[in-house]
């Protein structure tokens, strides 16, 4: 069953065609990894979802229910959050209480600590929970990121290169974290880089190249696909 379906989507800015045209369907219950070029519209396709820009054409349904002219705010209540690319985690403050900024709205009391150490163990930050998140490594700090994110409870979680700047150890946790949370229900469509990465977690692979789907199927199939070698060498 399709969750998010977008359907013939383009977006300008001025002269400059970002996306073009872009048919994307993520299946409710899978990780959809989303590759291509710096540049390829990887960023502006996710906010494009989440309602951050208006489309300049095209149509976007979220669980068959067309969310084209609905403010981000509504796409939230509906279940969707986002990940951006540059992490923005409340430096100033302990991981537990970004933790419980994000919990506020849905959860309070005995129920809302409960949850608050859920996600502190599911991170992996039970044992810095105390400590200010900006004294985080910057790996620890795309955690604490996604923990916000999920803190929403949300159907859709998507994930704008989550693993940049983390060691391989820390890809490979991220990967793990990513399959757990999915393995409970949400749904993931993630953009990254590392094919290692792509491997571990990915169901299905979609391909964007200067605004446009250049190729979509399994990891394997892509890699072995001649055209997409050449896209990311630069030929
Ligand atoms: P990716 O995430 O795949 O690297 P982006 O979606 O960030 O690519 O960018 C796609 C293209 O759109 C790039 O040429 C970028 O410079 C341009 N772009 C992105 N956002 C804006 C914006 N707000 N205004 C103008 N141009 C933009
Ligand atoms: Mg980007």
């Amino acid at each position: 069953m399709a969750l998010v379906e977008v359907k013939g989507v383009s977006k300008r800015f001025g002269g400059l065609t970002a996306v073009s045209g872009v048919d994307l369907t993520v299946n409710a219950g899978e990780v959809h990894c989303l590759i291509g070029p710096n540049g390829a519209g990887k960023s502006t396709l996710f906010k494009l979802i989440v309602g951050l820009y208006p489309p300049t054409e095209g149509s976007i349904l979220f669980d068959s229910v067309d969310i084209t002219r609905e403010r981000p705010y509504a796409r939230v209540q509906r279940g969707m959050s986002i990940k951006m690319q540059a992490p923005s985690v409340f430096k100033e403050l302990p991981v537990r209480q970004n933790i419980q900024t994000a919990l506020q709205e849905r959860l309070s009391g005995a129920e809302r600590i409960a949850e608050e150490n859920r996600l502190l163990t599911l991170l992996n930050l039970a044992p810095d929970s105390d400590k200010l998140a900006g004294a985080l490594s910057h790996g620890q700090q795309q955690w604490l990121e996604i923990g916000m994110a999920l803190a929403l409870k949300p159907h859709l979680l998507l994930l704008d290169e989550p693993t940049a700047g983390m060691s391989p150890e820390e890809t490979y946790k991220t990967g793990e974290l990513i399959k757990s949370f999915n393995a409970e229900g949400v749904t993931v469509l993630v953009v990254e880089h590392d094919m290692a990465f792509v491997r571990q977690v990915a169901q299905r692979v979609t391909v964007l190249h200067l605004g446009k789907i250049f190729a979509r199927g399994d990891l394997e199939s892509i890699l072995q696909d001649e055209k997409v070698a050449e896209i990311y060498l630069g030929k």
